[in-house]
């Protein structure tokens, strides 16, 4: 018997790719399979007991021969004795000339025979006829009776079931390769939070193990306080039939990112979720891309305040809800004073760094529900939200005033500036976004209008004048093209010896509806619509053309004084039109005198300078006009090209009689004689006046006192033009 078994080697030579036994055998085996080897047996011994020893080796040939799974008896543990029914012949591939005991079998018994087991469970790998691998799993049971002693064994072919079970190894291996590679975070928590199973990707991103992970609270890792929050709309959000979506930022060990995560409910109890799964992915960047759009969009990029678009969204949003309340609000419109200037003068970066500044002190004067919007340039708007009524809007408007006029420090220095505020109140003043901020708009213009750091409010009356306004545009658009105007002239004088020394022409409108208009009442508009680039053109060739026909009157030395404003004086093309007008009317260089009023060369020294310059070499005379009103100092004054200064009236007015006015009168005479300027005073109406003048060594007069200004057909008849004075 142990001969017979010894025989049987168990190798791989022999055709036996693996061999497994014990528990791995049984681990591999369903419970079908074992189920099936049970009945197998217990049927079998019943047999046996039945039979008597001698007839029962042909007996259990005959028994087994018809039982479906592949068995074979070894009587009294022979070989020469194995009985082996169709079924495992069959798996064997048994033909009726090679029918031999296996040696992997033969090993298998052999090892049963050595251990102190009477049962054994294995699987082998073999190979059969057709060159395919087949799985086997043998059970083996020794039988053993006061009569006789044997082994029987069943076979069971599992390759299919090993194959399945290889594949979903497969499987598994590969979706954990796929878990730990990926960056997306698994996580499957129960309904309180608790985490049941977490990705290595999760561990990872707060630097810490698999295992720490595992029973915490998700929420330990939420940044902020949002877990109660998050947990209701979970529960609220069916993720039952499908995934719903929230984000949510986790403090991670790189400091907080955004995560949007899919959700979806594990519903292993019946119909109630028993825990979701989530699977989050990193968003930061998509959010922050997200976040800078809307802020391009939405803000403005300088101060960070919403920007036009916003503010309108924001309006409309007020006016929605304050429709429904019937509450009130207001809307004001500012303009900043003097900006202009300083960034002219300072630069832009100055003019940026003063405008954040600025948009800084609103905010901080204005309620969180109230809205501060920057419109562009140098221009604010307010909205103040639900409000009594206009007095509210009033004292938000003096406060900005107020903050605003005190100095800002820019660029190691206190500047000054101060705003304009118009005011339109909801509903009086408009009831849309549009009409709101158009009519807080021409409040703001009547602030600047009415001297600049006021608030007014809008009214009817205003827009009835605004529209006047825009009536005198077009009718002004009209005047220059249809010679509805012409120029006055005024003589200046030298004082010593009353000779004439030139004259200052001052444009008029003749206007088909209200007769003779004098500069003040358009030459502000034609500046704001830049309609005095033409106006000016037309007055510069006009007095050329006049000064060069005063030749035929024996006046032909006499200069002609013409007045330019800030936008003409600032025009690129200034140098070119003034060439143009001089060589078309004939009219040497030197008699044409331009005045400039201080506060324009003030503007943007610099700039002054390279214009005032340019029309120097031309050899046109040049003098500062309203001298006295801004603050040049020596230092700029010394570097201007300048011919004469021509002291304010506002002065002159009260020269004789005011000691304020006679010093300030007296100082100026005595920079212009320093500079080497002549120094005119104008405005001059009475004789007092203009013995001060006389007395205090001033070069020239010009004022009402000698003549008003005259019409150019009327100098003829002028004592004066003939003659001296
Ligand atoms: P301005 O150049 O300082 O001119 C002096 C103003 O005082 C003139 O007023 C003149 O008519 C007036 N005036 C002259 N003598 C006396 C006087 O004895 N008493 C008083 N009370 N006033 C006197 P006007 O013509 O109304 O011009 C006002 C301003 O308008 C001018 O101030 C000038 O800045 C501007 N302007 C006038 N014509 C033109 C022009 O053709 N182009 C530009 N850009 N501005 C002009
Ligand atoms: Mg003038
Ligand atoms: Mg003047």
């Amino acid at each position: 018997m142990g001969e017979f078994f010894n025989n049987g080697s168990c190798n791989k030579a022999s055709g036996l790719l693996f061999e497994g036994s014990g528990e791995e055998g049984q681990a591999c085996s369903s419970e079908s399979v074992a189920g099936r080897f049970e009945k197998s047996v217990d049927h079998l011994q019943q047999l046996v007991a039945l039979l008597s020893t001698s007839c029962l080796g042909s007996l259990i040939g005959d028994v087994l021969e018809d039982v479906p799974v592949p068995l074979l008896f070894f009587y009294d543990v022979n070989p020469e004795s194995a009985t082996v029914n169709s079924a495992a012949r069959n798996l064997l591939s048994w033909t009726s000339t090679s029918s031999q005991i296996p040696p992997w079998l033969c090993s298998q018994i052999t090892m049963l025979l050595m251990s102190n087991s009477g049962e054994r469970s294995s699987e082998v790998c073999r190979e059969c006829q057709n060159g395919e691998n087949q799985t086997l799993q043998i059970e083996l049971r020794r039988l053993v009776r006061p009569s006789f002693s044997g082994v029987i064994v069943a076979l069971y072919d599992i390759s299919k079931h090993k194959a399945v079970e290889q594949a979903l190894r497969m499987s598994e291996a590969r979706y954990r390769v796929l878990l730990e590679h990926q960056s997306d975070l698994v996580l499957k928590i129960d309904l309180h939070g608790i985490i049941q199973f977490a990705s290595p990707s999760f561990s990872k991103i707060f630097g810490v193990t698999e295992s720490d992970v595992s029973g915490q609270s998700f929420f330990t890792y939420v940044a902020g306080d949002k877990q109660a929050e998050f947990l209701e709309r979970l529960h609220q959000k069916n993720c039952r039939q499908q995934a719903c979506y929230e984000e949510i930022t986790l403090q991670t060990a790189q400091g907080a990112r955004c995560y949007g995560w899919s959700l979806k409910a594990l519903a292993d109890q019946g119909d109630a979720a028993s825990g979701y799964i989530c699977i989050g992915r990193d968003i930061t960047e998509q959010k922050e891309a997200e976040y800078s759009i809307h802020q391009l969009a939405y803000y403005d990029s300088l101060t960070g305040l919403p920007n036009r678009v916003l503010l309108q969204d924001r309006l409309h949003q007020i006016l929605s809800q304050t429709n429904r309340n019937e509450k009130k609000f207001a809307v004001l419109f500012l303009d900043l004073d003097r900006f202009k200037s300083i960034n002219d003068s300072l630069g832009h970066a100055a003019g940026d760094e003063l405008l954040k500044q600025v948009a800084y002190r609103l905010k901080e004067n204005i309620r969180g529900a109230d809205t501060v919007a920057r419109q562009g340039g140098d221009e604010f708007v307010v909205i103040l939200s639900s409000i009594e009524g206009s007095r509210q809007a009033a004292r938000v408007a003096s406060k900005i005033i107020s903050t605003i006029t005190h100095p800002f420090q820019v660029a190691g220095r206190d500047l000054y500036i101060g705003t304009s505020i118009g005011i339109a109140l909801f509903p009086d003043d408009g009831r849309d976004a549009d009409t709101l901020l158009k009519h807080a708009d021409m409040a703001m213009y009547l602030a600047k209008e009415s001297g600049r750091g006021k608030f007014t409010f809008f009214s009817h009356e205003l827009n009835d004048r605004m529209r006047e306004r825009s009536t005198m545009e077009a009718a002004l658009k009209k005047a220059i093209e249809q010679n509805e105007l012409f120029l006055q002239y005024q003589p200046q004088f030298n004082i010593k010896n009353r000779y004439l020394t030139s004259l200052e022409a001052f444009v008029r409108w003749n206007h088909p509806e209200y007769g003779v208009l004098m500069p003040g009442r358009f030459i502000p508009l034609a500046e704001e619509t830049g309609l005095i680039i033409p106006l000016g053109e037309w007055v510069l060739k006009t007095a050329c053309d006049q000064a060069a026909m005063w030749q035929s009157y024996g006046r032909g030395g006499v200069p002609v004084s013409v007045n330019l404003s800030t936008r003409q004086f600032r025009h690129p093309e200034l140098s070119e039109m003034v060439a143009r007008s001089l060589v078309v009317a004939g009219l040497p260089p030197h008699r044409l005198e331009l005045e400039i009023q201080e506060h324009t060369l003030l503007d943007n020294v610099e700039a002054s300078i390279s214009v005032l310059q340019e029309l120097k070499w031309q050899g046109i005379q040049l003098t500062i006009d309203d001298f006295g009103t801004g603050y040049s100092s020596l230092s700029h004054l010394r570097r201007f090209p300048i011919n004469r200064l021509k002291i304010d009236s506002s002065f002159i007015r009260n020269v004789h009689s005011r000691s304020e006015d006679a010093d300030i009168t007296e100082a100026i005479i005595s920079v212009g004689r320093s500079l080497k300027m002549s120094v005119v005073a104008e405005g001059v109406e009475r004789e007092e006046q203009l013995l001060f003048l006389r007395d205090h060594m001033c070069d020239e007069m010009q004022g009402n006192y000698f003549s008003s200004p005259v019409g150019s057909r009327d100098l003829a008849h002028c004592r004066w033009f003939g003659a001296n004075a």
